[in-house]
């Protein structure tokens, strides 16, 4: 299945990235996760994209959109791939349809994480990611690691990311209702939406989420 999750900064997507992707037998590509690995590595698309980031702004198009195709071309997502953090407006939705419709595919689902702004600021300032692996995400109340500061699943270190200050925050919401809502008219408008509700505990909305691809692909 080729899949595009979508929802605000905070709803959840690469925490439920990691598990349906592992339930679906497809790779997780998060553009968020490529640029901050290419941060930590020092590359120069590390360097153009660090000031975006930090800011809550978007990174250019030009590099995202070359970044996420290269991604898209290893062998690991021949048969399908779930996309967390990308497309993140019109122009990459677009771009992101022209490409597979050269390679005669297209998406199956728009999976849109629901989830009210209240909480959403509540979720993102608490949360903590560890560093080995960005899909065990904590939360210091809501999900607080036995240890404070230590990855309850790997013993990997947890940190706060720099653009998860409530500034930042905020400024990530605005840019997610100018920039990334229009295109979840974009894809109703192909009839690929699906919205579940992002509350409750992680594998409910899982289930929930399996279930609405399910009924999906069966539709
Ligand atoms: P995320 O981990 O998905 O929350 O992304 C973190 C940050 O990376 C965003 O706030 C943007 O600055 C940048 N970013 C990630 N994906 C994209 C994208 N598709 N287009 C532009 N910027 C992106």
């Amino acid at each position: 299945m080729r899949i595009v999750l979508v929802g605000p900064p905070g709803a959840g997507k690469g925490t439920q990235a990691a598990f349906l992707a592992k339930n679906l037998g497809i790779p997780h590509i998060s553009t968020g996760d490529l640029f901050r690995a290419n941060i930590s590595q020092g590359t120069d698309l590390g360097k153009q994209a660090k000031s975006y980031m930090d800011a809550g702004n978007l990174v250019p198009d030009e590099v995202t959109i070359g970044m996420a195709k290269d991604r898209m071309a290893q062998p690991d997502a021949e048969g399908g791939f779930l996309l967390d953090g990308f497309p993140r407006n019109v122009v990459q939705a677009e771009a992101l349809d022209e490409a597979l419709k050269a390679d005669g595919l297209k998406l199956d689902a728009v999976l849109d994480l629901e989830v009210p702004e209240d909480e959403v600021v509540k979720r993102i300032a608490g949360r903590r990611i560890c560093r080995t692996d960005s899909a065990h995400v904590f939360h210091v109340t809501y999900n607080a690691p036995k240890t404070e500061g230590v990855c309850d699943i790997c013993g990997g270190e947890l940190y706060q990311r720099g653009d998860d200050t409530e500034d930042t925050v905020r400024k990530r919401l605005e840019v997610y209702h100018s920039e990334t809502e229009p295109i979840i008219d974009f894809y109703r408008a192909q009839g690929l939406v699906v919205t579940i509700s992002a509350l409750g505990k992680v594998d409910e909305v899982t289930e929930r989420a399996m279930h609405a691809l399910k009924a999906e692909k069966t539709a």
